[in-house]
């Protein structure tokens, strides 16, 4: 039988072939009309296909399409679940080049370490660092969470040491978990009351009053008296816990963060190398009612003890022309505290002589940090952080320590000294950035399965076991992130501009 005569008994609806090749669904619209050049094949072929054929019994459409429409059909499946696969070296519609690209930043002052993905180097000698983890015994879940995220895609490969600190005593359910949950070492630390408590001379009945004001005025965790010791602990005192003593370097880890690329070098090693101090991936804007008067007192300290800025202090100043791509997500609607309590100044700080200078309330988010601990130890910071403390705005005011944290950068360091780890997906509460994966820098991963008998590890692993889509400018290693919010990086509230006006701008549009 000719291909051909079939396919015409076909769309002839078998008018010509019998009662056995009869289609239910489709008949020529046309079949009187239907004539076969039998003396060219070709123009009889193109007669057929262009032959329209009735799909329902006013509607009708062209052979050609009727054919078309499922192949068509087929290519899209093919090409979005296995061409778009970032392994695949098949070209397809669904791939990177339909991701806007990642906006370039001047790298003379401050680079990536590394761009997409290293086969892991765990020959050379570690830094003298720590994973540090302020928690308490409810938050066990949250913490291992964190804590399987950061083994999975750093620390399978570092084995470094993490330090879980407390106020109160954490008990063996929480110890058990922790230790099964990396092969590093472990070590648990009370906080003594001297690193934890406000200090002696502050007085108990002003600290709660205080404290109870802002509560009432619905200012963020201000009602919280243990939200604001932590916040000063990790301002001022972190670094003089005993178990810290023996390190230079740290990474902060919260309970409930997530990390979405693989670090496949050592961040550590590079800090030192590349003579920086602090790290960051997220900055963004602070909630005004929490932080009043800090930036005064910042500005009033580097003032007192006259230090000019070596570049970093901008990244934390007013501009219109900057923050023309910033524009605050900081709820202003709450009543700030300083109506209602009159913080007691120092005499040397003159509140309208700030030099024209303006916080914009960015910071670093220190959820995530990776940082000297000797640049905190340093006298330096110790007088800021007395100034500061001397103040009483940990209690006055809710001052966190990420603002604390990143006006002392903004006092004391330039941009050199500071990093950004664009490279670093992270995610903590409704926040996340997501760097894109590096084009043609990405390599093939390990799998890593924690527990072969256990099948929600395995479904783990597998989930890690394709990433992103390569994206322009990107820098990340095998990059999997989430997909409900967006990357901060382009969002209102972000204070990244500020960061690249500091280290030369933008290089891409
Ligand atoms: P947020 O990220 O600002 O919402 O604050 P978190 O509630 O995550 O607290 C920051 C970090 O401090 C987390 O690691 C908490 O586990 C820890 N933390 C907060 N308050 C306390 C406290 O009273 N005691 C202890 N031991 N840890 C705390
Ligand atoms: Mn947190």
């Amino acid at each position: 039988m000719q291909p051909l005569s079939a396919l015409r008994r076909i769309v002839d609806g078998g008018k010509d072939a019998g009662a056995s090749l009869k289609m239910p669904f489709f008949s020529s619209a046309s079949s009187g009309s239907a004539v076969v050049d039998n003396t060219s094949a070709r123009r009889s072929l193109a007669g057929y296909l262009n032959r329209r054929v009735r799909i329902r019994h006013n509607v009708s459409v062209p052979l050609t399409v009727l054919i078309m429409v499922p192949l068509l059909a087929l290519f899209l499946l093919w090409q979005f679940f296995f061409a778009s696969a970032p392994q695949s070296k098949i070209p397809n519609f669904f791939s990177h080049n339909k991701i806007p690209p990642l906006r370039a930043i001047n790298e003379t002052v401050d680079a990536p370490f590394v761009v997409g993905c290293l086969e892991p180097d765990t020959s050379q000698p570690r830094a003298n660092a720590v994973l540090v983890i302020l928690a308490r015994n409810k938050e066990l879940d949250g913490i291992l969470d964190s804590m399987h995220s950061l083994e999975r895609h750093f620390n399978r490969w570092y084995h470094y040491p993490y330090v879980f600190l407390n106020d109160g005593e954490f008990n063996s359910t929480f110890r058990e978990s922790v230790r099964n949950a990396t092969e590093s070492l472990v070590e648990f630390g009370r906080i003594p009351l001297d690193l934890w408590d406000f200090p002696s001379w502050a007085d108990p009945e002003e600290v709660a009053e205080s404290i109870a004001l802002q509560g009432d005025a619905a200012i963020m965790y201000g009602g919280m008296e243990s939200y604001h010791r932590m916040c000063r602990f990790y301002s001022g005192k972190f670094f003089k816990h005993p178990l810290l003593a023996k390190y230079d370097w740290y990474w902060r880890v919260e309970p409930d963060v997530k990390y979405f690329c693989d670090l496949t070098y050592d961040p550590f090693v590079y800090m030192q190398q590349h003579n920086k101090v602090y790290g960051f991936t997220i900055i963004i804007k602070e909630l005004i009612d929490t932080v009043p008067n800090l930036f005064r007192y910042a500005s009033g300290f580097m003032r007192s003890h006259n230090i000019t800025s070596k570049g970093m202090w901008e990244v934390f100043l007013e501009n219109e022309m900057v923050d023309q791509g910033v524009t605050t997500t900081a709820e202003t609607k709450t009543q700030s505290v300083e109506d209602e309590y009159v913080i007691p100044e120092p005499e040397e700080i003159d509140p309208e002589a700030m030099n024209g200078e303006k916080y914009n309330l960015c910071h670093f988010w220190s959820n995530f940090e990776i940082a000297s601990l000797n640049f905190f130890r340093s006298k330096e910071y110790e007088e800021f952080f007395e100034f500061l403390d001397r103040s009483g705005g940990f209690w006055h005011e809710r001052w966190g320590d990420a603002p604390v944290h990143s006006l002392a950068a903004g006092v004391f360091l330039a941009p050199e000294q500071v990093h950004y780890f664009r490279d670093i997906g992270y995610r903590h509460t409704t926040i996340q950035h997501c760097p894109g994966n590096a084009p043609m820098k990405q390599l093939p991963r390990t799998p890593y399965i924690t527990d072969p008998f256990n099948r929600k590890a395995i479904e783990d692993d597998r989930y890690w076991d394709s990433w992103d889509a390569e994206r322009e400018n990107g820098v990340g290693c095998r990059c999997k992130c989430d997909t409900d919010i967006r990357d901060i990086e382009g969002k209102s509230g972000s204070c990244l501009p500020y960061w690249v006006e500091a280290v030369g701008g933008w290089t891409s549009p």
